[in-house]
């Protein structure tokens, strides 16, 4: 497939390519362009240009583009799952989902776009006009990675459209494939230049990044990439909104079943095998249960289906690429070196010959001066430690230097206040992970980074706020100079 820049499909000046693979098969996919820094270029100059009639538009007007997108979306719902699963390799069933929350954000950005603009302020003269506008930035650059290519998409592209923004996206370079199908299936009537996908690599986005005609840096990705990224932007002030990588508690009380207790740990560790920014990293179970629980979830996790995600039957799919599982592996054998037991998984299945599968794992034995406990795995691991008292409890899940979600299974509401009160953590789940209300705001704290997706304060984050201070009569003023005639 080819980058979508100004409306058109174009190799742009590319001289090598990316080749796109499916990790549940090691097929080639398809490949597309390793954008240039030229390319870039274009691409931000037809957003800049889009960008003047764009933010002219009435917001009703363009809430009626955004929903006929998401109509286009949900017509093609299926072949983009489809795409999905082949490009990222999560089971279907979750890339259904995926699809379903992609459209459901250009709906509700719709609509939001079109409400709240800004405020009026009680003057401070009657003279006077006080009031608040929210102003688009201008070209936006999204920068994502690869675990849920639209969704993490639809979170920026949606709202950035919605308040006024033109846009170019550089989606990851290992699934680019859904992103482009998405330009060719749902953005067609938008006029050409107000959205632009530049494909590419790191280097294609620090191009975007250090482009001077784009003042906002959406990203979502690791903290890494992150840090070099703002260290890119800061001498230009540049506004970033950074979304990054997450080392998740989740806590089980005392007094929750062992069904949900097992049930809710697998889901909240595992999904899309474990590379989720929120999957749960670090589970700690209080003793009076952790033995009966080591042993129950090891069983249940032992029973789930690895394998492609096409496949219904198919719980668990391959991780993405083998690097990601090396170092999944490289923290399980350091882990193991120091005293850690793997009661289940952590191989590479044998009736799996290709894709790059890991057996999900249940770990006991671990503490938090392993890497697998400190350091993002991003992997379908389980890490158990037994804790004796809730203050031990909070004061494991606060011991990280990632903030982004944490989970409580507890139906005791004094410690479900205390965790939401005390731990540090952008999101808090009790009894129901990963789950996401488009309502309410996603994001992280501490090294997780700032800003906020969805809700009201996901729009926010696209608009800059200006106040207006008007005095209308424009009367020659008492108090300007010259001060000592005046107090004569
Ligand atoms: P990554 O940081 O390797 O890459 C993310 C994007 O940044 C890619 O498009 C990549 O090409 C680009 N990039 C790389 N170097 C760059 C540079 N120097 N300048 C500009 N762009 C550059 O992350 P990844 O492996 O794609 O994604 C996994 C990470 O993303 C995990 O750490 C995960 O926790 C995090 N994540 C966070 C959230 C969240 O909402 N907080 C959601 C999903 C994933």
């Amino acid at each position: 497939m080819r980058m979508y820049i100004n409306g058109a499909f174009t190799s742009g000046s590319a001289t090598e390519e990316i080749t796109v693979i499916n990790p549940a098969t090691e097929e080639v996919l398809d490949t597309v362009p390793m954008g240039t820094a030229v390319d870039v270029n274009t691409a931000v100059a037809a957003a800049k240009t889009a960008f003047s009639s764009w933010k002219r538009i009435p917001a009703w007007e363009r809430a009626g583009l955004l929903h006929e997108a998401a109509r286009k979306m949900q017509d093609h719902a299926e072949e983009l799952a489809h795409l999905l699963t082949i490009e990222e390799g999560k089971p279907l069933e979750e890339n259904e989902e995926e699809v379903f929350w992609t459209y459901d954000t250009f709906n509700y950005y719709a609509e939001l776009g079109r409400h709240e603009r800004g405020r009026f302020l009680p003057p401070g003269d009657p003279d006077q006009l006080n009031f608040v506008i929210k102003e688009p930035y201008g070209v936006v650059g999204c920068i994502l990675p690869w675990n849920f290519p639209l969704l993490l998409l639809a979170w920026k592209l949606a709202p950035a459209l919605a308040a006024g923004n033109t846009a170019v996206i550089k989606p990851s370079e290992h699934t680019p494939l859904s992103t482009l199908k998405l330009m060719e299936l749902a953005f067609d009537h938008f006029p050409p230049g107000v959205v632009n996908v530049v494909t590419g690599a790191g280097v294609t986005g620090d191009a975007l990044v250090r482009h001077p005609d784009v003042p906002l840096i959406a990203f979502t990705g690791s903290v890494a990439t992150g840090q070099r990224i703002a260290s890119i932007a800061a001498p230009m002030m540049k506004k970033l909104h950074l979304e990054l990588g997450g080392k998740d508690p989740l806590v089980i009380g005392p007094d929750v079943s062992m069904e949900l207790a097992v049930k809710a740990t697998a889901y909240a560790g595992l999904i899309n095998a474990g590379q989720v920014c929120t999957s749960s990293e670090r589970i700690y179970v209080h003793e009076s249960m952790y033995g009966r629980f080591s042993e129950e979830l090891a069983e249940f996790v032992g029973s789930l289906k690895l394998g492609n995600g096409l496949d219904p039957d198919t719980d668990i799919g391959p991780m993405l690429r083998p690097h990601f599982r090396e170092k999944v592996e490289g923290q399980l054998a350091d882990a193991v070196q120091a005293g850690a037991k793997v009661l289940v998984g952590g191989k590479r299945p044998s009736h799996l010959e290709r894709g790059f599968f890991l057996e999900p794992a249940v770990i006991v034995n671990v503490d938090h001066s392993m890497r697998l406990m400190h350091e993002e795995t991003f992997g379908p691991t389980l890490p158990l430690m037994p804790y004796r008292n809730f203050d031990e409890a909070i004061a494991l899940a606060n011991d990280t230097t990632m903030g982004l979600g944490a989970t409580l299974l507890s139906h005791d509401a004094k410690l479900v206040k205390r965790f939401f009160e005390e731990v540090k953590a952008g999101t808090i789940w009790i009894n129901d992970p990963l789950t996401d209300n488009f309502a309410g705001p996603f994001g992280g704290m501490k090294m997780t980074g700032g800003g906020r997706e969805l809700g009201q304060e996901g729009i926010d984050e696209f608009y800059e706020v200006k106040h207006v201070h008007w005095d209308v009569e424009g009367k020659i003023k008492e108090y300007w100079f010259p001060y000592g005639k005046q107090h004569k």
